[in-house]
């Protein structure tokens, strides 16, 4: 593994990035898919897929996220994903903000840049993220939309601009 010495992470937050919510209109189901995880309905972003394939040419890909290992799971097989790493929150889920996420996000990118799309950011996360000795970049996303073209094309540019 050279990937400590290449490549920054990509921390990636599912609810609200990859599995939508919140939106009043119907789901375009040539977008979307249905999908039950643990017995609840989540509607999963078919275009997240190959947009985190792009990604992955220039980040190394991990998951953020309450669903921790059930990630891994779910995902690969309805995106076309890899199976990925996870961060492990180890008990440490909370409903609201995304700073239960950060002492688990600051240990796992330890001396590595470090972007993260996330639906829940709150001042604490900017704080961080600020105070952080490496380049790091938060990256909003809106709950009914969640990774979009635009957010591949700015964390693309980010991940270029480190060389
Ligand atoms: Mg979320």
């Amino acid at each position: 593994m050279i990937s400590g010495m290449s490549k920054p992470i990509l921390a990636v937050d599912i609810d609200g990035v990859i599995s939508l919510f919140g939106s009043e209109e119907k789901p375009d189901r040539a977008f979307t898919k249905l999908e039950l995880v643990d017995g609840v309905p989540h509607l999963i972003s078919l275009p997240c897929g190959e947009r985190l394939v792009r990604l992955s040419e220039h980040f190394e890909l991990v998951w953020a996220s309450g669903w921790e290992d059930k990630a891994n799971f779910y995902l690969p097989s309805l995106l076309g994903l890899p199976e990925m790493p996870h961060v492990s929150f180890d008990g440490a889920v909370a409903a609201g903000g995304a700073h239960w996420k950060l002492g688990p996000l600051e240990e796992y990118g330890q001396g590595r840049a470090m972007a993260w799309i996330d639906d829940n950011f709150d001042e604490s996360c900017y704080v961080w993220a600020e105070q952080r000795e490496q380049p790091t970049l938060l990256v909003p996303t809106e709950t009914h939309r969640g990774l979009e073209e635009a957010h591949v094309e700015a964390l693309r540019q980010w991940a270029l601009s480190l060389h």
